[in-house]
């Protein structure tokens, strides 16, 4: 298939609306969506992940970097050390090995899309060691969601 209607509320015809990520419980209420990727032969993926209002991605790090764009709703992102509020349209760089987490606010969901290779390494939690270096600034201690 090579073009695809959009549905209502940013659901894809012929995309299967999965579980962020199924073997682990460090984020609330997240879904994934792989709008293009392997099916299509492809060397990278393009995803669309939406957090619920108040939901939070995973916080890890990894090899792999990420090219986001925000297309719906409000929240904030930690790009190590940088926090971040986003609105649709804005492009959100992950570099490689950079903590990294996305909120939503309370009453609004947060939708974006992420491009990344399909080869890549898998996200690395942060040790208790790792917490307490990311939590001496205080803006960071004050914005991660385990
Ligand atoms: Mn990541």
């Amino acid at each position: 298939m090579t073009a695809v209607r959009r549905g209502a509320g940013f659901l894809w015809e012929g995309v299967d609306v999965l579980e962020y990520k199924a073997f682990d419980e460090a984020y609330r209420d997240v879904t994934r969506q792989v709008l293009f990727g392997a099916a299509q032969g492809l060397p990278w993926e393009l995803r669309y992940f939406e957090v619920a209002a108040g939901g939070h991605t995973t916080l890890e790090r990894h090899a792999h970097p990420h090219a986001v764009v925000v297309v719906r709703g409000r929240g904030r992102v930690l790009v190590h050390p940088e926090i971040r509020t986003v609105t649709p349209h804005d492009l959100v760089h992950v570099p490689p090995m950079t903590w990294h987490q996305f909120q939503a606010t309370r009453d609004e969901p947060l939708g974006f899309l992420c491009l990344v290779g399909i080869e890549r390494d898998r996200p690395i939690r942060p040790t208790e060691e790792d917490l307490g270096a990311l939590r001496a600034d205080p803006k960071v201690a004050e914005f991660v969601r385990l």
